[in-house]
């Protein structure tokens, strides 16, 4: 897809412009999160890199994933007890996680609007939206519980 490709440029000139080196490692984490529809925790990129480019370590992928960051053109976000899951930053939305059956849903970052200007008014501090899910219980898990009781 063009528009996945356009994805990689990006992460590729924002590395070339911060000066440092595009690698191969690094072209293939950056298609790999781009061609992800959704979460992927650093095991799952590291099986996916390596499906590509056997030799690159998983330590390898792990400071390319700081790098990135650093670059902000990678963000993470845990949801529930499950380790770290990474995106693309230009993807950033809300996040529920039940805390039944750990199912997540993603939601519009607007969901947070009212509540985040809220607290910049009250406290002067900046909600981020995306890093940890918002924990709860889900329809299917209340219903369950209730059938249950
Ligand atoms: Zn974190
Ligand atoms: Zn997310
Ligand atoms: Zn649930």
């Amino acid at each position: 897809m063009t528009e996945q490709r356009n994805d990689v440029d990006e992460i590729l000139s924002a590395i070339r412009a911060a000066a440092r080196r595009v690698t191969v490692a690094k072209r293939t984490v950056a298609e790999v999160l781009c061609d992800a529809n959704g979460h992927l925790s650093a095991d799952e990129i590291t099986t996916a890199v390596q499906q590509r480019q056997p030799e690159v370590s998983p330590s390898t992928i792990y400071r390319i994933l700081e790098e990135f960051e650093e670059l902000k053109v990678v963000v993470h976000s845990h949801l529930g007890q499950s380790a770290a899951v990474y995106h693309l930053s230009g993807a950033v939305h809300g996040h529920l996680t039940c805390e039944e059956c750990e199912r997540t849903v993603q939601i519009p970052a607007s969901h947070f609007d009212a509540l985040s200007k809220d607290l910049q008014k009250s406290y002067g501090f900046l909600l981020d939206r995306h890093h940890v899910a918002i924990s709860g219980w889900c329809a299917l898990c209340q219903a369950a519980q209730l059938k249950r009781s």
